[in-house]
């Protein structure tokens, strides 16, 4: 029986459901619209309650006085001995990413070499689509940034500072 494309509906539906009950309980217990302490980090899967503060994984780290960068088992740790090197944060939502990879997927025991490929690609999606994410969430940022530097200096002031430099260069 081939794996049809309703089977795979059902799949990536019963998938967006059960990341959406993970990532709600987190939201319930450290708080709706939760930012880490010390930096903007906003990504709930990135972001835990620690002593009644709410921290992100890099935060938290620092803090004690650790390294932030962590090793991630890019495929998972039963299908290849890959490690990636990446920040606690990172770590963390790419390792959420992975619960949602089919079960066979992610443990294969018995180290079968299509479920290892499959697991390679997943793992390269799930990568693009947290870099998609990154990327929206620096826009944001820049977004935010450039509105309050209207605000405080002028809607011109990235022109007045280019003519500012003009004028030094010219000296
Ligand atoms: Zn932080």
């Amino acid at each position: 029986m081939s794996f049809s494309s309703n089977q795979f509906m059902r799949f990536q539906k019963a998938n967006m459901l059960r990341r959406r009950i993970r990532l709600k309980r987190k939201e319930y217990r450290i708080g709706k619209d939760a930012k880490c302490e010390y930096c903007p980090e906003t990504d709930l899967r990135a972001l835990d309650k620690f002593d009644g503060a709410v921290l992100c994984r890099n935060c938290r780290l620092t803090q004690a006085g650790k390294s932030v960068i962590e090793r991630h088992h890019f495929s998972g740790r039963n299908n290849d001995e890959f490690l990636l090197a990446i920040p606690a944060n990172e770590h963390a939502v790419l390792s959420d990413y992975q619960q949602d990879w089919p079960e066979e997927t992610m443990k294969n025991p018995h180290r079968k070499i299509l479920p290892e490929i499959a697991a390679w690609l997943r793992a390269i999606g799930d990568f693009e689509k947290h870099v998609i994410e990154r990327s929206g969430t620096q826009a944001e940022r820049l977004e935010r940034l450039s509105k309050k530097l209207e605000k405080r200096f002028g809607s011109n002031w990235d022109k007045d500072i280019e003519i500012e430099d003009n004028e030094e260069n010219d000296k």
